[in-house]
């Protein structure tokens, strides 16, 4: 079995294949191909932090496996990621293991590579600016894949900690070579933004329905449990949902459960799956006008493909560390 580390995924995933192999996977899983329970995770004895297992497979003749983490917020303190574990991929005739990836690179970048492909499903094409809530792992890799997808030409950025924005657009802007303003509220963050991208771990809404205006696009992926939420239900109301799998959506989504359960929206408020757009049995957004909304939970499947595209590239490359589990 081949062990990749974090440095060794983000040399060998570049967004752009990300997107790629991601697409696949959802569009196979939209075929009905390939196999995706939700995913399970209990909260520790201590309460600092959960314990989470999310296991799937890919299309027949491709791997399957699981992706196990701890989810431990205040991590991110101690200089670690809010996201520490694995990805353990397994061969599909053999059942042997093939690779055990480190699970936090694999994780920011195939949930950015997500909302790279519903954005450019969904976003209006001349798109140009972009608000990103939140400054954390998902904040910055989101500003990398937006970048790839529509002509971004001024980003703004809110998070809760003001020091934190500021450390992010200094970083990003440098990085990516556009302006990046930290801005001190979300209202001046997603006013006349073309593209709004929650990536908070916020317990109450941080985006308020009453600030979209006609034609923008809104990825929401942080708070994927049902606890949780960073929009309220107007945002919902006013929005055709899309998602990346109707099960999660149901069962993960806090704004989405509420917004049922108010009787504000009713089953047939969900549009499709991102999937059901990428192989074209929905057409995604119908008008300029309309108000577009991506809520993303999270699949494994998105982390098996990514992390057998990383377990090719090291078998060519001679990337990794081989250990014989069955000596
Ligand atoms: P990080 O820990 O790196 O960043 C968390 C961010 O959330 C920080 O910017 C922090 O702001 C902000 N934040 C924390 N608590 C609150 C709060 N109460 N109100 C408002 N903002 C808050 O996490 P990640 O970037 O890795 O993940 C972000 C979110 O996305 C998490 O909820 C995570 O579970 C979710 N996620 C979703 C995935 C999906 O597939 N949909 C995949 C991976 C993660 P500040 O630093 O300014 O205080």
């Amino acid at each position: 079995m081949l062990i990749i580390s974090h440095s060794e995924v983000r040399e060998l995933l570049p967004m752009r294949d990300c997107m790629e192999v991601v697409a696949e996977a959802l569009s196979d899983l939209a075929r009905g191909e390939g196999l995706q329970p939700l995913r399970a995770g209990t909260l520790l004895p201590d309460r600092q932090g959960v314990l989470a297992w999310m296991p799937g497979a890919l299309a027949s003749g491709k791997p399957f496996g699981i992706k196990i983490l701890s989810v431990f917020e205040n991590a991110v303190e101690m200089g670690l990621g809010s996201h520490q574990g694995g990805v353990l991929i397994f061969e599909p005739t053999t059942g042997s293991p093939l690779a055990l990836c480190e699970a936090g690179a694999i994780t920011a970048v195939r949930t950015a590579a997500v909302s790279a492909l519903a954005t450019d499903q969904l976003a209006r094409p001349d798109a140009t600016i972009l608000a990103i809530l939140g400054s954390g792992t998902q904040a910055r890799s989101h500003i990398e894949a937006m970048l790839e997808v529509r002509p971004i030409t001024h980003i703004r950025t809110w998070s809760r900690t003001r020091a934190s924005a500021e450390l992010l657009a200094d970083e990003e802007s440098g990085r990516r070579g556009v302006p990046i303003a930290a801005v001190s509220d979300v209202a001046a963050a997603v006013e006349g933004a073309d593209i709004i991208c929650t990536t908070t771990s916020a317990m109450e809404p941080i985006l308020p329905g009453v600030l979209l205006t006609d034609g923008m696009h809104v990825n929401a992926v942080g708070a994927s449990v049902p606890s949780r939420r960073e929009l309220d239900t107007e945002v919902v109301r006013r929005s055709r949902l899309f998602t990346d799998r109707r099960e999660s959506l149901a069962n993960e989504a806090g704004e989405y459960r509420l917004a049922l359960r108010e009787g504000v929206i009713d089953d047939d408020h969900l549009q499709a799956e991102l999937g059901e757009v990428l192989i074209g049995t929905h057409p995604g957004r119908a008008s300029d006008n309309e108000i577009t909304l991506f809520r993303s939970l999270g699949l494994a499947v998105e982390d098996l493909a990514a992390t057998r595209l990383v377990y090719e590239r090291a078998m060519e490359r001679g990337i990794g560390t081989q250990v014989d589990l069955s000596r």
